[in-house]
């Protein structure tokens, strides 16, 4: 075995094992900002089939790199308008949209290519100063300001939870997450389905809490036990 087939095997269970049994299996998007094509070639012979980026010129190449291999990409990074057209065919969903602009801009290329496109609103959970996302008091509103938008669905929510050494740290803000999803539920005409929360530090507490989707990256391919 590689050691990407056991941080594979290992992840896999750490996400049965913390799942709620009587929930769907959260989605495991491994993050491929920094890796190679053949790492993440590697990562699919150990089948895992869905990635995510956060940078479009990193995206680019990879993708074209591996169209044969068709993977699934997310786009999970902070996102500029003037980008959006280059990823808007590419991706099945944008966790990362934190502002109307986006929203209308990602809207308007979806409509171009007859599609519609999967978003989640970005959140800034701890309200840290150096994160992207809208406050958790702004969550409500923009989702209420991109239901009328055709070509996107709001699918649910994502946040990027504080560095911590004790992942148990960031449970609250897991929880914050899930009733903020709750929220906006309660608010006609919303139907949110999904939390993308959880990396490689604290995504066994994240699902614990409700995550459907974790990101993770150095778990991934790390080269420790
Ligand atoms: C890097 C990154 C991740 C993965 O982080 P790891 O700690 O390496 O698992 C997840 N989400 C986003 C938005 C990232 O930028």
């Amino acid at each position: 075995m590689t050691h990407i087939e056991r941080n594979l095997a290992r992840i896999t269970s750490v996400i049965s094992d913390a799942r709620d049994k009587s929930k769907g299996k959260p989605t495991l998007v491994g993050v491929t900002k920094s890796l190679s094509v053949e790492t993440i070639s590697e990562l699919m012979r150990a089948g895992l089939t869905c990635f995510g980026e956060n940078r479009v010129q990193e995206f680019l190449p990879k993708y074209e790199a591996l169209t044969d291999a068709q993977p699934t990409w997310h786009f999970i990074g902070h996102l500029q308008r003037n980008k959006v057209k280059f990823i808007i065919d590419k991706v099945v969903m944008i966790h990362s949209v934190d502002n109307l602009p986006l929203a209308q801009e990602i809207n308007k290329r979806a409509a171009q290519t007859g599609r519609i496109m999967d978003i989640l609103i970005e959140v800034n959970i701890a309200s840290e100063d150096t994160k992207h996302g809208v406050a958790p008091e702004e969550a409500i509103s923009l989702a209420r300001a991109l239901a009328p938008l055709s070509n996107i669905q709001v699918k649910g929510l994502m946040c990027i939870a504080p560095f911590v050494e004790n992942a148990e740290d960031n449970r609250i803000h897991f929880k914050n997450m899930r009733n903020l999803l709750v929220d906006i539920n309660a608010q006609h005409p919303h139907n949110l389905t999904e939390l993308s929360m959880g990396m490689s530090g604290d995504y066994h507490i994240a699902i614990s809490e409700g995550s459907t989707m974790v990101r993770i990256g150095t778990a991934l391919v790390s080269k420790e036990n």
